[in-house]
């Protein structure tokens, strides 16, 4: 009898202990996820019961609300200093930058507690940090409701994609617009954690995975790591995964949309998202994408899944991985990796691979409502295609890497940017003259509608090659350092999501300055008689272009274009490069 009351005993109590713990998304048998000031309690909880958990904020939304982190440490190190003292890696977990797309979120809490009250995996903490994010855009995150996610099957109600300013932080990463980003940029250089992960919710065609992934293979990423991702990491993941009941395949975009025999493809992910972002870090970055027609419950143990295997992964790698990253780190800051063109922008190459792909039947009907092509997939019927895989990129664009750039003073935007992308740079004591590599631009237009709140432009480059002086307070940026492929990112005009592109320097496409047409008509006939090369010049250009000879607007624009008046600096780029390294030397 006795034992039978502490057997009754022992079992209410570790039934109320479990209760005690469970999370908003369980107790609402798996359909529902917390608010922001749910989910904040339940962190701050955590941080109280565990020595190992410590509760921070690292910014503060437009709204005003905290950016919230858990950091999980077994020795009870929080702080980034700290932690770069032991052997530990860091793994970076993030929810909700698309706050409507929440897994991660619901994953993330129930992983923590189950690494820290429940004790369930009790060496998964021995080598890793864990950095938790569990609401990125918590502005989006509360604008709140059940018709957020048109594709997607729950939870009962969710966050918006964006955030209260309208922009998406996941194209947000290298222009840093949103003070959301700002926070996580220097948050993420202050620990330069070893792995990132990105949870989201995919949209897309229907199949039977219910997660699938990207992680930078194709682009930009250093090759000892792409090595690594290939050789130590996909492999196990992609084994656990398939024993834990969820098969994985990357990231799933078919040739045609929503076509499967049409073939998959894959790109180079640019800077301006997360994987792509990290790799111009020289870290991997996982992206993680649950498929939305599975319901909440299995795609966030799906979440769950891949990031306990993720950090199952990392505490048997985490010292081949730093290693990994310090000689990726010790290579893009070398003079050999100056002394080679760097690829900018890929593009697929026509090699494919067969894959077996686990899709579902489906037809192609001809609409009788919108007259379209209507993809209609039988969930019940999973069927595997034979596809081929587009899964190679070869590069389209290649620069030139400089020893130094060099930012003049006034362009304040572009160099505050550089701060907060853990860029070091030193400015100008006194005003310099120097020659300097640029460009001039050409062929210039702009996208006729706004992107991410920007005017993006697209160009033609001219190299050019002057003498310039550079104001005292300029910005000096030596490539010698780990961050050269952010660098080059940011300033090569080429580049997918350089400040040119997102328009920055849009006022240098800008005539600020005028010449009346009776001024330059007088101007234009002492042109023609004191220069007979000029004249020549002009005489060819009227017989061999009509539209010129019939525009008296365009004439006389020729002629102040080619006027000692005409401003040298519109449409030239104002940021210079240095080629020579004695040249940077003296600088400094
Ligand atoms: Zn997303």
């Amino acid at each position: 009898m006795k034992q039978w009351i502490i057997f009754l005993l022992l079992f209410s109590v570790s039934f109320a202990f479990a209760d005690d713990w469970q999370t908003f998304y369980e107790k609402s048998d798996f359909k529902e996820t917390p608010r922001y000031e749910e989910t904040i309690r339940y962190c701050k909880k955590l941080a109280e019961a565990s020595p190992y958990v410590e509760y921070q904020t690292f910014g503060v939304s437009p709204q005003g609300r905290k950016l919230p982190l858990l950091v999980v440490n077994k020795n009870g190190l929080f702080t980034a200093a700290a932690v770069r003292e032991t052997d530990q890696a860091v793994f970076y977990i993030q929810a909700g930058i698309h706050s409507g797309e929440i897994d991660g979120k619901d994953a993330g809490l129930m992983l923590i507690r189950d690494l820290v009250i429940h004790n369930k995996y009790p060496h998964l903490l021995d080598h890793v940090t864990i950095l938790f994010n569990p609401i990125f855009s918590v502005d989006g995150h509360e604008r709140f409701g059940p018709y957020n996610r048109a594709n997607q099957n729950g939870p009962a109600e969710m966050g918006w994609r964006v955030t209260a300013q309208n922009l998406n932080l996941n194209r947000d990463y290298l222009k840093a617009d949103t003070p959301e980003m700002q926070a996580m940029l220097r948050l993420y250089n202050e620990w330069l954690p070893e792995f990132f992960a990105d949870c989201h919710v995919t949209d897309g065609a229907d199949y039977q995975y219910a997660v699938t992934y990207k992680i930078e293979l194709h682009g930009i990423q250093n090759a000892g790591i792409i090595d690594w991702t290939r050789q130590n990491y996909l492999p196990p993941l992609q084994q656990k995964m398939q024993a834990s009941g969820f098969p994985i395949i990357e990231y799933v975009s078919f040739r045609t949309a929503h076509d499967p025999q049409s073939g998959m493809a894959t790109w180079a992910t640019p800077p301006r998202l997360s994987d792509g972002y990290t790799a111009i870090q020289n870290r991997p970055g996982l992206l993680i994408e649950t498929h939305m027609f599975k319901d909440y419950k299995t795609r966030v143990t799906g979440t769950y899944e891949i990031l306990k295997h993720t950090l199952e992964i990392l505490n048997t790698e985490y010292k081949v991985l730093k290693q990994t990253i310090a000689d990726a780190d010790r290579l893009t800051a070398s003079a050999a990796f100056r002394d080679k063109p760097l690829t900018v922008v890929y593009k697929p190459s026509p090699d494919s691979t067969m894959i077996d792909f686990l899709g579902f039947e489906y037809e192609k009907i001809k609409s009788d409502v919108s007259g379209g092509d209507w993809y209609r997939f039988h969930s019940d019927k999973p069927k595997t295609f034979r596809i081929p895989f587009f899964n190679k990129m070869e590069p389209d664009i290649k620069v030139n890497l400089p020893e130094a750039y060099i930012i003049p003073v006034e362009w304040r935007q572009v160099i505050n940017r550089l701060k907060w992308h853990g860029i070091h740079f030193v400015r100008l004591k006194k005003a310099i003259t120097i020659t300097v590599d640029s460009y001039k631009f050409r062929d210039i237009s702009w996208a006729k509608s706004p992107y991410e709140g920007r005017q993006t432009v697209s160009f033609k480059l001219e190299p050019l090659t002057e003498k310039r002086t550079f104001p005292a307070g300029s910005a000096l940026i030596d490539m010698n350092q780990r961050t050269a492929k952010v660098i080059a990112n940011i300033l090569e005009p080429q580049a997918r999501d350089s400040f040119v592109y997102w328009g920055f320097f849009n006022a240098v496409f800008e005539r600020k300055e005028y010449v009346e047409s009776y001024v330059m008509e007088e101007y234009a006939r002492m042109m023609l008689a004191s220069d007979a090369e000029l004249k020549s010049e002009f005489e060819t250009k009227f017989k061999s272009d009509s539209t010129f000879a019939k525009s008296p607007g365009a004439i006389l624009m020729w002629f102040y274009r080619h006027s000692p008046y005409w401003d040298k600096k519109m449409n030239v780029y104002p940021v210079g490069k240095i080629t020579e390294r004695e040249a940077v030397e003296t600088l400094f």
